[in-house]
């Protein structure tokens, strides 16, 4: 781990400049895409082997069929917009660790985590892929890079790289960690900030609506997520900033989506239910069917 950091310090000689999908925004990126991956990898790693994996083989069945399904939406949607090369070092996986905290990340590179914890406020198999569009979003959105790279202009600003990197190896390695995982106490990275959550939620629609699930899902979660914020919010809600805002985004963005899931729905032969178009009469006043979806079985 040490290494790697070192090899980052004498590889951060330039800055180089991103464009975010969807908003085009142009973003801040000095951390080399080949260190970030490297880094992100190890850290992904080290999280596992700390950690109890989950052996309930259903559960870890539908997030890893959640996951590939957003993944081929996120590379469906790359190539439509000429952007494969931002995932062309990813490498997918996804996992679900046995702990009772409400949260979930996606590292740069695709590397994902569900907590257990998550899953009752997920509810089931489209709240989980609110989850997982939004969090993969934030790393085709190079947000973690970006993060790294503000952070280590905040916390070093003023200091040679190299020298800081030399002193303070393990800060700077619970900083990348805090800017990957959107984590809110180290150092006093801040938590994803709203334009990263805007960004990562009108791309997380699309890749889920892409993907098959619909994406009136998504505001439903976060206000059954919003509703958890009483008390002590959970680890989720204090690194991904949510208000009335967000849900009025998603609804805004809603038409956009629908598109997508609509277009989804009909070049799927999967059994999500669509408006008959044969049936003339009751097409219109019928109230639309809900897409059949599993139930998660939650046992502690
Ligand atoms: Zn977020």
């Amino acid at each position: 781990m040490k290494k790697i950091f070192y090899t980052l310090v004498f590889t951060m000689m330039f800055v180089a400049c991103n464009k975010v999908p969807l908003s085009n925004r142009s973003q801040l990126s000095l951390v080399p895409k080949s260190q970030l991956m490297a880094s992100s990898f190890s850290s992904y790693d080290q999280v596992l082997s700390e950690s109890k994996l989950s052996n309930n083989t259903q559960q870890v069945q539908m997030i890893r069929n959640v996951g590939n399904k957003i993944k081929v939406a996120v590379e469906k949607y790359l190539a439509d917009n000429n952007k494969s090369d931002i995932i062309e070092d990813f490498e997918w996986e996804f996992n679900l660790i046995q702990e009772d905290v409400v949260n979930a990340w996606c590292m740069p590179g695709g590397k994902v985590a569900f907590y257990t914890g998550i899953l009752p406020v997920c509810q089931d198999e489209e709240g989980i892929a609110v989850v997982m569009g939004h969090e993969v979003a934030h790393a085709v959105a190079r947000h973690g890079g970006e993060r790294m790279s503000q952070a280590l202009i905040q916390q070093l600003g003023g200091v040679a790289l190299s020298v800081a990197l030399r002193e303070q190896p393990e800060q700077t390695q619970a900083l990348a960690m805090a800017a990957y995982t959107g984590g809110s106490t180290v150092l006093g990275v801040l938590p994803f900030s709203r334009l990263h959550e805007s960004e990562a939620d009108r791309l997380g629609l699309t890749f889920m609506a892409m993907a098959g699930y619909n994406p009136e899902a998504a505001p439903e979660f976060w206000k059954r997520m919003q509703a958890k914020s009483a008390g002590s919010p959970p680890e989720f809600l204090s690194t991904h900033p949510s208000g009335d805002t967000r849900i009025k985004d998603l609804n805004k963005w809603m038409p956009e989506a629908n598109k997508y899931y609509q277009k989804a729905s009909k070049e799927s032969n999967s059994p999500i239910p669509q408006v008959d178009s044969q049936s003339d009469n009751s097409s219109q006043t019928e109230p639309k069917k809900k897409k059949k979806v599993i139930q998660l079985k939650i046992d502690n």
